[in-house]
């Protein structure tokens, strides 16, 4: 029969798989057995969508190894594969966790060797059987219909399908298994005790039953007429064992579950090959009885920030799954966490549609939300260092949270901020900053731009920095419109830009002594003014200078960063959203007694000077000069 071809990345996993190289072989059943607990898992769902109840007690899986033919047999009775769906599913990888092992695999391909059993804890999927199979044959009938196809490869060169008869419904795969090799003993997953003991590491919180027929050797009946010398016989018997407790981790008391399950259990379940930063296992009671079970991953998935990441956690009655995804269980700004939720309070066979209505549901969602709250508050006090590196991993998402529907979670997410401190040159939270700040204080102080190295450079921040206040630098894309929404920190204590015209109050004094300098400098004033033309909307003294001769501000409610940040996310719209900029002169400053002179005596020099400094301006403020070319011809005709 002709043979058909796997998809090239297909192929190329599976060569992997066949020539594999890592020690941790054994992983494969965990694989396969977990495809069949998911297979078991898709049934019941199916069915009680279906308005069928499954009978629970005959959900199983089944392990058969046969030493005479060579051969190791997962048995499920889940829901099955239709004959596209085994072509689908198993001759491309299109799936999950294959598709993550391949990515994974890229990076790992570039690790030495020592680190090459990081490998054996990525969930490699369903190809992982040709680690230790010659040849696998996989034959399925699927939920709902009348027939049963069995798909059959040795490897890389293809697989064959062919219908075939099977009475139930269900999967199963037949692994034959490769000879011993040199220093590689395959043999031992046909003896029982040998897949006892990987049930056990495994896959022991399997919800559903995994079967095995196992010997014991047992004293023979006592016959009737035995003597006073009777010496019991023994005889072999099979039975059929449980392998596995079944209790799931989150159902299990804290104090009884070591951190090493907690992290394999988490790493196993979410494909992930790095321990979670942080983890919440609760149990709860009252008003709706739960147990939870939350993950904070050490960082964003790599699909984190594309349209595929889908938020939610997976939703438990009673042990059985009855959501994958749940949505409404999560907000949005805590869309990073991983978990599962257990409670029997909800009916088996609820709808989609109406379990989001529900109160339960309802309850255990802003429980959930506070309680990760409180507990990364925890981290950020105790663990400082863990929590930078989640800051780092979620940081931004924390803050989209801020600004997202009206400002709304503001205050449930302002304590879990962390922003860069000119004075402590770390991040730092608001209520730290709020406990530093002087009595006489009168803003708390923030800076945006691309980087702090730039910000803590910027011109007009010199007198702020210069009175001894701490100012917080912004670098990251949403942190104008946090600062927007956040408004201020504590009883009349706002935040503001220390680019704003009135970033520094003055006395009454300071005012007047302002006011007479622009009276003094009115005439340059203008004269800039009417030189710039429509390119600024008004030019001033400013009262921010200290030894720099110019900066940019910006009047009305569109402040330069705004304006950066439209411009990048969409230049078409951005033309109408330009901030109102204002020119701001140092009259202290050499340049600007250059200007004066020049103002008096050389009108077309005095020009000059101000298209010059209009571009210093731009340029500290990170905006980019309108024609470069002209600009380097005017300082070059200035040095003449
Ligand atoms: P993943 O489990 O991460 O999706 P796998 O490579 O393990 O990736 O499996 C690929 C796909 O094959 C699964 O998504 C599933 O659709 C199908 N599959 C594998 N084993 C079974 C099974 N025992 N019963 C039904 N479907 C299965
Ligand atoms: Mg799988």
């Amino acid at each position: 029969m002709a043979k058909k071809q796997f998809k090239t990345e297909s192929k190329r996993v599976l060569d992997l798989m066949i020539n594999s190289i890592y020690t941790h072989k054994e992983i494969f059943l965990r694989e396969i057995i977990s495809n069949a607990s998911d297979a078991i898992d898709k049934l019941t769902y199916r069915m009680l969508s279906a308005g069928d109840s499954p009978d629970r007690s005959a959900l199983q899986i089944t392990l058969i190894p046969d030493e005479a033919a060579g051969t190791l047999t997962v048995i499920d009775n889940g829901v099955g594969m239709t004959r596209e769906e085994l072509e689908s599913n198993l001759g491309t990888i299109a799936h999950s966790g294959s598709l993550q092992f391949k990515k994974d695999m890229a990076a790992a391909e570039h690790l030495p060797e020592s680190d090459a059993d990081i490998i054996g804890q990525f969930g490699v999927g369903f190809y992982s059987a040709f680690m230790v199979s010659d040849q696998v044959t996989v034959i399925s009938r699927a939920y709902g219909s009348q027939e049963a196809w069995q798909w059959q490869s040795s490897g890389a060169d293809g697989y064959t399908l062919t219908p075939c008869q099977q009475a139930e419904t269900g999967t199963r795969i037949i692994m034959k298994l490769k000879p011993n090799a040199d220093e590689e003993d395959y043999a031992q997953y046909l003896h029982t005790h040998t897949l006892e003991r990987l049930v056990k590491k495994y896959s022991d919180y399997i919800h559903y039953p995994i079967r095995m027929e196992v010997e014991h050797s047992r004293p023979k009946e006592r016959p009737a007429d035995a003597g006073e010398d009777y010496q019991p016989e023994y005889e072999t018997v099979k039975e059929w064992e449980t392998l596995n407790s079944m209790v799931p981790l989150w159902q299990r008391p804290r104090s009884e579950v070591k951190d090493e399950e907690y992290n394999d259990f988490y790493k196993e379940k979410y494909g992930d090959w790095e321990d979670p930063l942080l983890r919440i296992h609760m149990s709860a009671e009252g008003m709706v009885e739960y147990k939870a079970m939350l993950f904070v991953p050490a960082r964003a998935p790599y699909d984190f920030h594309t349209r595929e990441y889908q938020k939610g956690l997976q939703l438990y009655s009673s042990g059985v799954l009855i959501m994958d995804k749940c949505a409404d269980l999560l907000p949005e700004h805590f869309r990073f966490i991983r978990g599962v939720v257990d409670s029997q309070d909800f009916s088996l066979n609820i709808s989609r549609e109406m379990l989001q209505h529900t109160r339960q549901l309802k309850i255990i969602a802003s429980n959930l939300e506070k309680k990760i709250k409180s507990e990364l508050l925890r981290l950020q006090k105790d663990e400082r260092e863990k929590y930078e590196r989640f800051w780092r991993a979620f940081g931004l998402q924390l803050k989209v949270g801020v600004v997202s529907d009206f400002g709304s979670h503001k205050d449930l997410l302002q304590d879990l901020l962390l922003f860069w401190s000119s004075k402590e040159g770390k991040l730092v939270t608001l209520n730290e900053y709020k406990q530093r700040m002087a009595a006489d204080q009168p803003y708390v102080y923030y800076a945006c731009g691309e980087d702090v190295d730039k910000l803590s450079k910027l011109p007009q921040a010199e007198r702020i920095r210069d009175k001894g206040y701490e100012i917080l630098y912004l670098t990251e894309e949403p942190d104008q419109f946090v600062m927007e929404a956040l408004g201020e920190i504590a009883e009349g204590k706002p935040f503001k830009a220390v680019d704003a015209p009135d970033a520094l109050p003055e006395s009454d004094e300071e005012k007047a002594a302002l006011e007479q300098k622009a009276q003094d400098s009115k005439d340059v004033l203008d004269f800039v003014k009417e030189t710039l033309g429509e390119r600024v909307h008004d030019v001033r003294i400013s009262n921010m200078l200290k030894s720099g001769a110019v900066c940019m501000t910006a009047d009305g409610p569109i402040t330069l960063e705004m304006e950066k940040y439209f411009q990048r996310m969409d230049p078409e719209q951005a033309r109408s959203m330009k901030a109102q900029r204002v020119l701001e002169l140092n009259p202290d400053s050499s340049a600007f007694a250059a200007l004066r002179a020049a103002v008096d005596s050389d009108k077309e020099r005095a020009q000059r000077y101000a298209q010059l400094l209009y571009a210093q301006a731009l340029l500290i403020a990170g905006l980019p000069l309108e024609d470069p070319a002209e600009y380097t011809r005017l300082v070059c005709s200035l040095m003449q």
